[in-house]
């Protein structure tokens, strides 16, 4: 099997209102799409002292509003996968970085600033014609501590919910909720009670992290009419939009006791996610152990065959979390 090409991107946030209390250096420079951490002002490690260098598809920085707004970003990596769903191909988009680096803002937003996950929302209906008709399905589930949670059940409903696989489809999360909608709208409003479900729990690191991975997806079938034979083909694909859980180490959180067991199952699936991407990027998919995680088991279909798949890695350009954009850089590195 070749090799299915990751597409990769980083995107450096503004500092935030902490970083510039600490007066905390900006590391972080975009060169097209090349990317530039500068040794930190107080280094202590030999491996520090220089510049590094990487490379990716595209290299988002925003300074203010007008530099690598949400509209670049959509524009850039969303607008691709929706074309791309209209053909049949599945599709796939991971934020990937530590707690407060923008991996939320990046797929959901703000009311303000939509997102990727709006903006790919309203697109898909912006898209419709009348040659054929348009089925659009979403479901929103969470994985935490390697659990299943439905985000579209009322609280009273939820339960873990078990993944299985079949032949046919591959792997599925049996009992999940899936929502038939008709317009941006009634989207919308359903991803606002799937975020009031999400599981928060506090760190050292932020007042409240998010400490499980969210995946948004949405399935479109256009049924495509030949009027002269009256014959119908059903032409399926779907999307997955994945806002990870933070990247930050064990030991940077503090955690312990509960902490340390979710710690532990974060790194477990964010591994096992690398492993995968890896694979993929080297062409050797028939090696890949999806199961090793329920994270990479349930995106088994969005990844690899015949699915685009892309990294969107969220950093902080300050010195303060140097090691943390390192980790995030060389991560995103090997998935190219
Ligand atoms: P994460 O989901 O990685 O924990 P968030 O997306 O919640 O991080 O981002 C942390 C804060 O930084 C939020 O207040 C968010 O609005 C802000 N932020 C993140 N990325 C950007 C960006 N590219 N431009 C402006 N503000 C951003």
């Amino acid at each position: 099997m070749s090799a299915v090409r990751v597409k990769v991107a980083v995107r450096a946030r503004p500092m935030n209102h902490r970083e510039n209390e600490l007066k905390s250096e900006c590391v972080v420079q975009v060169k097209g799409n090349q990317i530039f951490l500068l040794p930190p002002p107080s280094h202590k490690e030999d491996h520090m002292k220089v510049k590094k260098e990487f490379t990716f598809d595209h290299c988002f920085l925003t300074v203010d509003e007008n530099h690598a707004g949400q509209e670049e970003v959509f524009s850039v990596l969303g607008s691709e996968l929706v074309d791309n769903v209209f053909k049949g191909f599945n599709a796939c988009i991971f934020a990937y970085g530590q707690t407060g680096s923008g991996k939320s803002f990046s797929m959901m937003g703000t009311d303000e600033q939509p997102g990727l996950i709006p903006m790919i929302s309203s697109e898909l209906f912006k898209r419709e014609h009348n040659s054929r008709q348009l089925r659009v399905e979403v479901s929103f589930m969470e994985i935490y501590n390697e659990k299943v949670r439905d985000l579209l059940q009322s609280k009273e409903n939820q339960k873990t919910l078990k993944v299985r696989e079949s032949k046919q489809f591959g792997p599925y999360v049996e009992g999940l909720s899936h929502h038939t909608v008709s317009n941006y709208e009634n989207i919308n409003c359903l991803v606002l009670k799937a975020n009031k479900h999400r599981t928060t729990a506090a760190t050292n690191m932020n007042d409240v992290s998010s400490r499980s991975h969210a995946i948004f997806s949405i399935t479109v079938s256009q049924i495509h009419i030949n009027h002269s034979t009256g014959s119908t083909r059903e032409l399926t694909g779907k999307i997955s939009l994945v806002d990870l859980a933070g990247s930050e180490r064990v030991s940077k959180t503090g955690a312990e006791g509960e902490h340390l067991k979710e710690s532990k199952n974060i790194n477990k699936s964010l591994t096992a996610l690398g492993r995968v991407i890896f694979a993929l990027s080297e062409g050797k998919a028939s090696y890949v152990n999806y199961r090793d995680s329920v994270l990479t088991w349930l995106l088994k279909n969005n990844l690899g065959g015949n699915s685009k798949t892309v990294m969107l890695a969220t950093i902080s350009p300050a010195a303060d979390n140097y090691h943390e954009t390192l980790s995030t850089l060389t991560y995103a590195d090997s998935a190219k």
